[in-house]
């Protein structure tokens, strides 16, 4: 598709170029043939009047007649200079148009991917619940002797799948909407904004017994609020997800002179080095194996972490080690 659209705008670049090229070339050729001619006249009347003076002698006029034909001459070697330029711009056009035509869609063609990769990610990610589903209910309908007890098992296993997949069509609109939208930026204090994170999180970090500790210097900076609490509250559920029981997680401000850096840090299993470059990354999840019984997320939360700093021109980093703990750094403009 994309191939054809780059030879459709090649096409049209050199519909541009050729019509201004060969307007040019019919305006140059006239100016100089309209020289020509007056030129080519003048040469006539000399000869007629050269002809009459000498008509009894009989004498050719050599120079006259050469002169007559040194003009018709170059007016050959025009037309043929201005074809040959017509083809160079049109070969040297060609070429340029193309590769042009395939710098402007590249950027498109880009966004297409990455619209192709993101809705086979999300129907690969629906289809696993789904189909545990379809096959749960299928299995139980053939079953004749289904008794009351089974039934209610049955619809609460289904009631878990749907709130798995409720789940991951409200973070796939989290995420879409973190994509479109500029956000509306507003002056923001850190502690506000970490205070109504950690307030998300402490049930979840109730449960395991886990203290969130904060070490704040209270900065204001620019952002929209929802946005920044929920890149807290994602950074802040990963770090208890992935934390053992009654171990601790830090938020401390750690700002320089134009940036506010927030490090959230955690004392859980860590990511393995081969991981790092790819956390970030949507749907992608290190070492399922290791993680799956305690967490159960979708592999979605980070780069929706990572796109609400980057909206806010800001960036989001990570240190980590295998069953030490790991370290989050969001980096934010100051005011
Ligand atoms: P998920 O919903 O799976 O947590 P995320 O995008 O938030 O998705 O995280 C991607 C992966 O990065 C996780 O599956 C996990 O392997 C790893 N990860 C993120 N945060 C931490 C952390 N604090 N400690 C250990 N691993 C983490």
């Amino acid at each position: 598709m994309f191939h054809s659209t780059r030879i459709k705008l090649t096409a049209w670049y050199l519909l541009i170029i050729m019509s201004v090229s060969i307007l040019f070339s019919i305006t140059i050729y006239s100016g100089i043939n309209r020289e020509l001619k007056r030129i080519e006249t003048f040469q006539k009347i000399r000869q007629e009047r050269f002809e009459n003076r000498f008509r009894d002698f009989s004498i050719p006029p050599p120079q006259i007649q050469q002169g007559l034909e040194e003009i018709q001459n170059s007016r050959e070697h025009l037309i043929l200079v201005l074809v040959f330029i017509n083809i160079g711009i049109f070969i040297l056009s060609g070429g340029a148009g193309y590769f042009l035509a395939g710098r402007t869609l590249l950027p498109i063609q880009e966004m297409v991917d990455e619209q192709n990769r993101f809705i086979t990610d999300a129907s690969h990610e629906l289809r696993t619940p789904l189909t545990s589903l379809r096959s749960e209910i299928e299995v139980n309908l053939r079953d004749k002797n289904l008794t009351l007890a089974q039934t209610k098992k049955l619809l609460e296993s289904n009631l878990e799948e749907v709130i798995s997949l409720q789940t991951l069509s409200d973070t796939l609109i989290t995420l879409t909407r973190h994509k479109k939208t500029q956000a509306a930026f507003i002056k923001l204090s850190l502690s506000m904004v970490i205070a109504e994170a950690v307030k998300k999180i402490a049930p979840l970090a109730k449960q395991k017994h886990i203290t969130i500790t904060t070490k704040l210097r209270d900065s204001i900076f620019e952002g929209e609020k929802q946005s920044i609490v929920e890149l807290f509250i994602i950074l802040l559920d990963n770090a208890v997800k992935y934390s053992p029981k009654n171990s601790k997680v830090t938020i401390a401000e750690e700002s320089s002179d134009s940036f506010l850096i927030v490090a959230v840090t955690d004392c859980g299993i860590g990511i393995g080095q081969k991981d790092i470059p790819h956390i970030f990354n949507r749907f992608y999840q290190a070492d399922k194996a290791r993680q799956k019984s305690q967490a159960g997320g979708y592999g979605l939360g980070l780069s929706i972490a990572k796109k609400i700093a980057e909206t806010h021109k800001g960036s989001i980093s990570v240190e980590s080690k295998i069953n030490k703990g790991s370290i989050f750094r969001v980096k934010l403009p100051i005011l």
